[in-house]
């Protein structure tokens, strides 16, 4: 790294630490010239990771439309704030292994398959306002997916779908 003070090319490292809750190493350098010190920040390089919708359209993964669907979802459930931040941590972990490209789908059955671990309300919540399970046969096709990790409990009951389970057990 050229020194900021006399712009010699070379220096020597003097610390090494993590930083930004481990985002990123703060390096403490020397000038081997001047012998002026000087931080450098490392950093993962941002890959980019785009969401493919339905209609073929493609923008940039938005961490806080996710946020905001989920905050939807946990409204008077018993997850917080920092679960959600937490779950979309994972998720976008997960779908950057994915880059560059991921589907709305894939978002969303991330998502779901995380948030089902926390409140099945919630979780119920945010598949059928998701805007990706505009079709009910979509919507039914991930539950498909993910219900038969159900407790057995639950399917004593002859249950038909999840939505029919909840309903009765309110009334
Ligand atoms: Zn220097």
């Amino acid at each position: 790294m050229r020194c900021p003070w006399c712009g010699h090319p070379d220096d020597k490292v003097v610390d090494s630490r993590s930083a930004e809750g481990g985002a990123s190493v703060r390096r403490r350098r020397e000038c081997l010239r001047c012998g002026r010190r000087f931080t450098t920040f490392e950093r993962l390089e941002e890959v980019s990771l785009s969401v493919v919708k339905r209609d073929g359209s493609k923008e940039p993964f938005d961490r806080s439309k996710v946020v905001a669907g989920l905050m939807k979802a946990i409204k008077n459930r018993p997850v917080s704030e920092k679960q959600v931040s937490q779950l979309v941590d994972r998720v976008e972990e997960k779908l950057r292994r994915k880059a560059p490209v991921v589907t709305t789908q894939e978002v969303g059955v991330e998502v779901l398959t995380l948030l089902r671990r926390l409140d099945d309300v919630a979780y119920l919540r945010f598949a059928s306002v998701y805007k990706d399970f505009q079709e009910l046969t979509d919507f039914e096709r991930e539950l498909g997916i993910l219900l038969p990790k159900r407790e057995p409990a639950e399917s004593a009951d002859g249950r038909r779908g999840p939505r029919g389970s909840r309903m009765r057990a309110k009334r």
